[in-house]
């Protein structure tokens, strides 16, 4: 689950880690009052949307009176911002943040994430911040230091000096970036993120790092534990389909192309979106029902794909293991007679009493095709959609 910049900094303030002085404003009056109680000289207004790369797109407005952060506010608010991460359509500003402007010395990037190769969190810093750490990556990747974090014995301060050295600071320095990696371990740890970003990290005029934009994204799997924290989901920014599919417990997404798929098991799922391309088409979802996918699961997969206008015919591929295809194929034929079904839909159907699920289908009355094998049903529905 992403969080917003206002949100994840103050799950910072809350584990000790320093940020600029700020609040959400929903309204320009909102931001007024709040730049009034800022103790500060120069503002900062934040367009507050799940994307990065606002700086470069208008959405990071530095200004000097709280006359002009209200201004600022009003310019922003109800904005569609494209940046180079919200793809062409871009994102609507509904809220921004104001904050105290901090006085940069250096900009530098920090990041703590699960690589998941070495099974353990890596913390990542370079000097090269407040730019994209993508091209950094690409262009000069000797440029970003790495320590990974041996889950049993911890972060550990010669890492963090170490860290701090390499990236051009003196003991005294590197002392304090060590003591804010520290605090930040322990959030990343505490909150069950899967990432957490500071770009830029900034070293301020009086030598102190604040982290002047906050990313953070938790482990879906471990919200769970943290009811708070699953309180700060914001469904305006995800996808409304998407939403939807979540309600039911199905995984779901959104995609750009036209076949919509049905598939139970996320490999399969993948698999299934291959073989569409390799034939020459586009899958317009990634759609895994489950296991064990019930009458009522297949029901609701059917509602989502049949809501999404863009999908001209849909392919289920299901294998029968712990689900038989005879459950199954029960299923799909009284969902599709609740649900109205008015594309074209391809099955294909192997394992546990497929010759039943075949059966059934076959005798149903509803205008479904049965394929033979994955080649069969890939081919099968791309020259459908190749036909409109
Ligand atoms: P992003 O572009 O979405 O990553 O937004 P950031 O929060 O990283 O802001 C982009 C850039 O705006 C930063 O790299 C800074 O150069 C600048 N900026 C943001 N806040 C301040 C501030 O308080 N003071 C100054 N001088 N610049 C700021
Ligand atoms: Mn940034």
């Amino acid at each position: 689950m992403k969080l917003h910049e206002y949100q994840a900094k103050e799950i910072f303030r809350k584990w000790e880690i320093p940020t600029p002085e700020g609040a959400v404003a929903f309204s320009g009056i909102e931001a007024l009052q709040i730049a009034k109680n800022l103790n500060a000289t120069k503002y900062v207004v934040k367009a507050q949307i799940h994307a990065g790369g606002r700086g470069k797109a208008g959405g990071v407005k530095l200004v000097d009176s709280p006359e002009e952060v209200r201004t600022a506010t009003e310019e922003l608010i109800g904005k569609r911002l494209v940046t180079h991460q919200t793809g062409p359509e871009g994102k609507e500003v509904l809220k921004v943040l104001v904050e105290a402007a901090s006085s940069i010395k250096q900009e530098l990037y920090l990041g703590v994430l699960v690589d998941r190769n070495l099974n353990r969190p890596v913390i990542m810093a370079s000097a090269e911040g407040g730019m994209e750490i993508e091209e950094v990556a690409k262009q000069s990747p000797e440029k970003i230091f790495k320590e990974w974090i041996d889950p049993l014995v911890g972060f550990r301060s010669f890492q963090g000096m170490k860290l701090g050295f390499k990236l051009g600071f003196d003991a005294k320095l590197s002392r304090k970036l060590t003591a804010f990696l520290g605090k930040l371990v322990k959030l990343f740890e505490g909150v069950d993120a899967s990432l957490t970003e500071i770009n830029p990290l900034v070293l301020t005029e009086e030598d102190e790092f604040i982290a002047l934009d906050a990313k953070l994204t938790l482990d879906d799997n471990g919200l769970a534990r943290h009811p708070d924290l699953a309180e700060l989901r914001d469904i305006t920014e995800e996808d409304p389909l998407e939403v939807e599919a979540s309600k039911h417990n199905l995984n779901y997404i959104k995609l750009d192309g036209n076949i919509g798929c049905m598939v139970n098991g996320a490999g399969l799922a993948m698999a299934t979106m291959d073989m569409i391309k390799l034939s020459g088409a586009e899958p317009a979802n990634f759609l895994d029902v489950g296991g064990g996918a019930s009458a009522e699961m297949v029901e609701n997969a059917f509602r989502i794909l049949m809501s999404d206008k863009n999908v001209k015919a849909v392919l289920i591929n299901i294998f029968g293991g712990i689900l038989r295809c005879d459950t199954l194929a029960t299923g799909v034929v009284e969902a599709a007679k609740k649900v109205h079904v008015d594309r074209p839909i391809i099955i294909r159907l192997e394992g546990t009493n497929v010759e039943e699920g075949r059966k059934i289908l076959n005798e149903s009355g509803l205008d479904f095709q049965v394929a033979d094998g994955m080649k069969d049903a890939s081919e099968k529905i791309v020259s459908i959609v190749k036909s409109f």
